[in-house]
């Protein structure tokens, strides 16, 4: 990894990944849009993650919920109340800042869950800068609720009041009857929804790491209340070795070490929970081809732990700027489907047939994962200046890479090349992402193609008239190949499993 994170941003703007939103009328803080690239790159992680979670498995559907929702929903979830963060205003410039995040930079301190008071003492006890002005004066500590509130209709009153939604979870929990009554699924069994969710953090920063609004992958896997750990497929890995802090490595300033899942399973953690945590782990690893050295599982301590969630641990990625969660997975028990029961008065029940009574599921494992952090970790991690060749190699996998290859005709003035190539991308265009590039040397057009992480380059020359062959040159070696056009499908299918 060679650039910080506003270097990415700009790479991200220049290529064509990712732009600010709003940017002809001077931007809106904590807003992107994905440009030509970026929606090709986030597409892929997204079908990735819905093949592996929904798609390949018996246990889990799908949902695709609504973004607004009643602000009931929101109420019962304790949203409307508590989904706040700690704010603190400076008395001179009148700038706006979260506290914990003041808090950590100034005085490395994690106050994650600890209540106002806490952070009014704290703050007054070791002073804190502000970052725009430098002044030292601040006001009292406040909690500011992150939730979009919207109006519904014509009339904008209390009735008519309704919220953009904070996390998909919600909707999941809110449909639970439905899926239930619908399809054949029983416990344990998951609901997996993508979609947007909406917060209004008090200071978005450091690019797409925390914005406004992105989007979430999240399962909820529901279990019976008694069930919370009789996994059946845990076994087969045991032996996976992850990078792993623990609430006690944390409490006593200890480095994180290598675990195994077996050992995981000593630690304050059900069977389903390390279950999924190793199995988005793996997502990482071998989807996203995300080096294992950068990842690391990060368990809650007891402070952060939110009151309902029984344990939480998170995916954490080591970007230029620090370790930082990609990925959460809670513990969050009986709290979402029985405040919804009471809330709603409609029952969250579930007849077990092998008990033969009626339960109220619990959520053994919820894991969520955000879209714009995967996508981030993934741009750093296939990040390489190549010094040697003189320009940026984004080392993509294919799955995720916005085109898997590229058509170059040697020249643009030879029509019969030119021609030659137009029918080797047609050829190959309805079966693999690619695109047709005929604009300046080949040289060129090889290092815009490494750029921006296309996996092979596919070149119709002067011989290809003679012998109906071409050269595939791949991006990672830069080794190059010839092979008979008839081939190609057949050659670039097996590339893309190798
Ligand atoms: P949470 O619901 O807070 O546990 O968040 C679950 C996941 O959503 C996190 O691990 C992130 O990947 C993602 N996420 C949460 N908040 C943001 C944000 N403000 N910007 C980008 N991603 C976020």
């Amino acid at each position: 990894m060679t650039i910080n994170i506003e270097e990415m941003a700009t790479f991200c703007r220049k290529k064509g990944f990712v732009f600010p939103n709003s940017e002809i009328y001077g931007g809106l803080s904590g807003f992107f849009d994905f440009g030509p690239l970026g929606v090709e790159v986030n597409n892929k992680i997204k079908q990735t993650w819905w093949k592996r979670f929904v798609q390949d498995r018996d246990d889990i559907v799908g949902i695709d919920g609504s973004i607004v929702s009643s602000q009931k929903i929101w109420q019962a979830s304790g949203h409307v109340d508590s989904f706040s963060d700690v704010l603190i205003e400076c008395k001179k410039c009148h700038s706006r800042q979260r506290a914990d995040h003041l808090l950590e930079e100034q005085h490395n301190l994690n106050v994650e869950g600890k209540s106002l008071d806490y952070f009014n003492a704290i703050v007054k006890e070791k002073g804190l800068k502000c970052p725009k002005c430098q002044s030292e004066e601040f006001g009292e500590c406040s909690q500011f609720n992150l939730m979009f509130k919207t109006f519904v209709g014509p009339k904008e009153d209390e009735e008519s009041v309704a919220y953009l939604r904070g996390e998909t979870a919600q909707i999941i929990f809110t449909n639970f009857k439905n899926v239930l009554d619908t399809t054949r699924v029983k416990l344990p069994f998951g609901i997996a929804q993508i979609g947007k969710a909406f917060r209004n953090e008090i200071s978005p920063r450091e690019f797409l790491f925390r914005v406004r609004e992105f989007e979430q992958m999240e399962i909820e896997f529901f279990t019976h209340p008694g069930k919370a750990d009789d996994c059946p497929y845990i076994k087969d890995f045991l032996k996976v070795e992850m990078n792993v802090f623990t609430a006690e490595n944390q409490e006593n300033n200890q480095e994180q070490q290598k675990m195994s899942v077996a050992d995981l399973l000593k630690l304050n953690i059900n069977k389903w929970q390390a279950y999924w945590l190793v199995q988005e782990y793996l997502w990482f690893t071998e989807d996203l081809g995300i080096n294992p050295e950068n990842l690391r599982v990060r368990e809650h301590t007891k402070d952060e732990l939110a009151f309902y969630a029984k344990a939480c641990f998170d995916l954490d990625y080591n970007f230029p700027m620090g370790w930082k969660e990609i990925y959460g997975n809670a513990d969050r028990g009986k709290f979402d489907l029985t405040q919804h029961q009471e809330h709603s008065g409609k029952k969250m029940e579930y007849f077990d047939e092998e008990t033969q009574e009626k339960v109220v599921p619990v959520v053994a494992s919820e894991p969520s994962q955000g879209v714009e952090r995967a996508f981030l970790s993934l741009m750093f991690d296939s990040y390489h200046d190549d010094k040697e060749r003189g320009n940026v190699v984004l080392k993509l996998p294919p799955k995720v890479s916005p085109f898997f290859c590229v058509v170059l005709p040697l020249v643009k003035n030879k029509e019969n090349i030119t021609q030659k190539a137009k029918e080797v991308y047609q050829q190959i265009k309805t079966c693999y992402s690619c695109y047709y590039d005929q604009a300046a040397s080949v040289g060129r057009r090889y290092a815009r193609a490494d750029e921006i992480g296309v996996n092979y380059c596919i070149t119709v020359d002067f011989d290809t008239l003679e012998d109906d062959c071409v050269t595939i040159r791949d991006r990672d070696s830069t080794k190059q190949e010839r092979i008979k056009i008839s081939e190609l499908n057949n050659k670039l299918f097996s590339l893309y499993f190798s």
